[in-house]
């Protein structure tokens, strides 16, 4: 039996129409023939034109092009093969929240981008640090469309200080920051940071386990933002504004802290309960089973008791050279994590409700967790 070439005719029965598709757009990027589009309004999933195969095959496929499933973060055995490629080694169950050298709590020092920023604004701040250091040419992010009252997430590229931060702060509905690789390397960019929730965060190191060319290669920096759902925009019209008369046009700021809190541009700050956003989630999030960006370099996120603070998780070498280097330039500051206990038990917590999202007839390794998390300094 010659080996098996597995191309878009099994990426589209096994991830894309079995419920396991998070729409992070990998396959579309790492695509060499432009045969796959993107659905950024309804469905987030990636489309096979008509021309070549239809929507459930691919003549290029057919011929042995195999790097939409290369670039896959969900077809087979993803988990095992970042890990293995990131740290060495696959995940214990014991490490639901992933693999990492160090959990700390970070902030930006610059009091305007830690104020642009969700949380601490350190990932705003190392995404800056790494464009003036020319560390990266360019930093795939997301931005609100035209003057933001629209409230519609949408992927770009930022090459600048002001760009960083006209990108900064949380949208919880799907930008796929992936597609604006092409918009980045059309514009000169040779090297790039990410800023992703997690789905998105496995793309490069799923990329460079399985050699899926020139686009793996290009990944310098990757910041993983910790996620347990996206929501559809119908929310902002069926629950926010329905229920709650909060119009979308006047929302200045959203956090999710187990609550939805809201603040009006009219200075009000108004929450909504969690568990009544629930019909809205996004459909590619029910079976993510990552919650904690866990084949990022450096992993964020805004759980936690101190609100100016970002949670991190650095993971690799890179993380740690990133984060020490910019630590000495000044541009961040960090505090222990035992000055918030708490924070590191929630993370375990909700890693490990994502990680059952996974269904049970997939590749098993992504469910497999353990009560308790192999101390630090066990390792
Ligand atoms: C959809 C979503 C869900 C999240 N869920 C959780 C959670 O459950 N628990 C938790 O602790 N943290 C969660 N986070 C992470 C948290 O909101 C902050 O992004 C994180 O703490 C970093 O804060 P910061 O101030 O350092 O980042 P900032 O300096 O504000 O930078 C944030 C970066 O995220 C990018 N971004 C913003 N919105 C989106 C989007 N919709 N899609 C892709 N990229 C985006 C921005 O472009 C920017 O580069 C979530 C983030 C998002 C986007
Ligand atoms: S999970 Fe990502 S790479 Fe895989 S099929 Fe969906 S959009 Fe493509
Ligand atoms: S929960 Fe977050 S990381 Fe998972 S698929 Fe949804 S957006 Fe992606």
């Amino acid at each position: 039996m010659p080996p098996e070439k597995p191309h878009w005719a099994q990426l589209y029965s096994e991830v894309v129409t079995s419920g396991l598709c998070t729409g992070c757009a990998g396959c579309v990027i790492a695509c060499p023939y432009d045969v796959l589009t993107y659905d950024d309004r309804a469905s987030f999933r990636p489309i096979h034109v008509d021309e070549h195969g239809g929507a459930q095959d691919c003549t290029y496929g057919a011929r042995g092009c195999t790097l939409c499933t290369r670039a896959c973060p969900r077809f087979r055995t993803w988990e095992a093969e970042c890990d293995t490629y990131l740290f060495g080694r696959q995940r214990e169950p014991s490490e639901v929240a992933g693999q990492y050298i160090e959990v700390t709590l970070a902030r930006a020092t610059d009091a305007d981008v830690n104020h642009a920023g969700q949380d601490g604004g350190l990932v705003s701040a190392l995404l800056i640090w790494a464009l003036e250091t020319k560390m990266v040419d360019a930093a795939l992010v997301s931005y609100l469309e035209g003057d933001g009252r629209s409230w519609r997430a949408v992927p770009g590229v930022a090459r600048s200080r002001d760009e960083v931060l006209a990108s900064a702060g949380s949208r919880y509905t799907y930008s796929a920051n992936t597609l604006a690789y092409k918009d980045a390397v059309e514009g000169g960019a040779q090297r790039l940071a990410l800023a992703a929730m997690s789905c998105q965060a496995s793309a490069p190191a799923v990329m460079a386990s399985r050699k899926a060319g020139k686009v793996a290669r290009r990944f310098e920096l990757n910041i993983g933002l910790l996620c347990s759902k996206t929501f559809d925009d119908a929310i902002f019209t069926a629950l926010f504004d329905k229920r709650y008369g909060l119009r979308r046009e006047e929302i200045a700021k959203i956090n999710i802290k187990g609550v939805f809190e809201i603040w009006l541009r009219d200075g009000s700050y108004h929450e909504v309960p969690l568990a009544e956003g629930y019909e809205w989630t996004r459909a590619g999030c029910m079976a993510c089973p990552d919650f904690s960006a866990e084949h990022a370099d450096i992993s964020a996120g805004g759980i936690g008791a101190f609100d100016d603070w970002t949670l991190a998780i650095v993971r690799t070498e890179r993380g740690s050279e990133v984060m020490e280097a910019a630590c000495a330039d000044g541009v961040i500051e960090k505090r222990p994590i035992d000055d918030d206990p708490a924070a590191v038990t929630l993370l375990r917590k909700l890693s490990r409700v994502s990680r059952r999202r996974w269904p049970e007839d997939a590749d098993p390794g992504p469910r497999l967790v353990a009560k308790t998390e192999v101390p630090l300094a066990s390792r």
